[in-house]
């Protein structure tokens, strides 16, 4: 089915309400979700709702938390999320870094043990809608390990994003609207909401994308299905998912834990730190203000330049034009924004029995949708 945004952020955010939140982190979580559904990343929008149920019911995700501000030392801010929403906390903390950042044009940003920062590139949205570059490192913990290490047979690390966020153009147009360039990638070569997608529409995966229990490459995306839904019985063995770039992407998810889990306090995947089957993010965050380094607008003619000599490359095949990061982002904002976001009858009735759960009964829920 294909619903508006309007709509589906209104049930999606009652849904939050009921689950104890504020009306205004209600807003802005429903509006991270959707937003990600529209940028065509259904793997962190609405989708994720059930599971962030679960871990209310579980009282391993907490409503209403504001970021804790642990040290503030010249540049440098470490704040702690307290288990808060991700979407919320980290909008916050941002906002506070690049607030600082106007007055010291370099902020280092650490924000430890938040629950589920969703899509990452929001925060460079954020960066960029402000004028300023942006570079994330994130962790996850309190997780099974879900990817293996090159050459690797079993998951050890977790698909640890980066974001990489540079100020638009009008030729490369600025955020809010629409992202500018903007790479914000898992570390491993999907993430793993991209395998729910693929179970809950029953398809098959790209081969290597993952592997099975014996460390053999498969396209069954079933072989992530005992670590999205552990309470299924019949999920075939734990498989893993394969990092991007073979030792690169290893290396840099290595990193990822190393600056976004160890030097924000907040901890790595290392199988000392707990496992409470949850997702905690920990972010690592410089916020540079550009104007302190170049002239901007030889900034803006640069990028402008730079994507036009990239784009010019004749592409290898005439139906798939050359992109920079940010463009599949904002061609999927415009075509959702204009059609619909496209929603899977599983993902739908996993949302409807996730509020349910709350207390909200189906016919309030499909008022809301109407
Ligand atoms: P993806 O593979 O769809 O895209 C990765 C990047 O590549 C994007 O910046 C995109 O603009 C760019 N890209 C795609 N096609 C391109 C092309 N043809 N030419 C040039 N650039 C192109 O994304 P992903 O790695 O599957 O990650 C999906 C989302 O998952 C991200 O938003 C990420 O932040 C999020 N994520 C979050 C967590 C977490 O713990 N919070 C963990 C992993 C991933």
């Amino acid at each position: 089915m294909l619903i508006q945004p309007k709509p589906l952020n209104r049930l999606v955010a009652a849904i939050l309400k009921k689950g104890g939140s504020s009306n205004e982190e209600a807003l802005v979580v429903a509006d991270h979700l959707v937003r990600s559904n529209l940028a065509g990343h259904d793997s962190h929008g609405v989708g994720m709702l059930p599971f962030y149920v679960r871990m209310l019911k579980a009282n391993l995700l907490h409503p209403n938390q504001k970021p804790d501000l642990l040290k503030a030392d010249g540049s440098i801010m470490m704040f702690d999320g307290q288990r808060g929403y991700g979407q919320a906390v980290g909008k916050i903390a941002m906002e506070q870094a690049i607030e600082k950042c106007r007055e010291t044009g370099l902020v280092l940003m650490t924000l430890r043990n938040t629950h589920h920062l969703g899509r990452i590139g929001t925060y460079g949205e954020q960066s960029i809608a402000a004028g300023m570059v942006s570079l994330h490192f994130v962790n996850v913990t309190d997780h099974s390990p879900l990817v293996a290490p090159f050459r690797g047979s079993d998951a050890r690390f977790s698909t640890n994003p980066i974001c990489l966020a540079m100020p638009g153009t009008k030729k490369q147009p600025p955020a809010p609207d629409v992202p500018a360039v903007l790479l914000d990638m898992a570390t491993s070569r999907i993430a793993l909401g991209k395998t729910r997608v693929a179970l809950n529409k029953d398809e098959a995966l790209t081969d290597g994308l993952v592997i099975n229990h014996k460390g053999q490459p498969s396209t069954d995306p079933g072989v992530m299905a005992g670590y999205l839904f552990p309470e299924r019985p019949d999920n075939p063995p734990l498989g893993a998912l394969t990092p991007l770039g073979e030792y690169k992407g290893y290396g840099l998810a290595l990193f990822c834990e190393l600056l976004g889990g160890m030097l924000s306090s907040g901890g790595t995947i290392q199988p000392e730190n707990e496992r409470r089957n949850s997702i905690i993010n920990n972010m690592f965050t410089l916020v540079i203000d550009p104007a302190r380094l170049v002239d901007v607008p030889w900034m803006q003619h640069e990028v402008e330049a730079l994507v036009a000599h990239a784009k010019g490359s004749p592409p290898a095949n005439p139906d798939e034009p050359v992109l920079v990061a940010g463009d599949p982002e904002r061609i999927s904002l415009q075509e959702r924004q204009l059609h619909g976001i496209p929603i899977d009858d599983t993902t739908w009735e996993q949302i409807l029995e996730g509020g349910k759960t709350l207390g909200l009964s189906q016919n309030e829920m499909l008022d809301l949708k109407a």
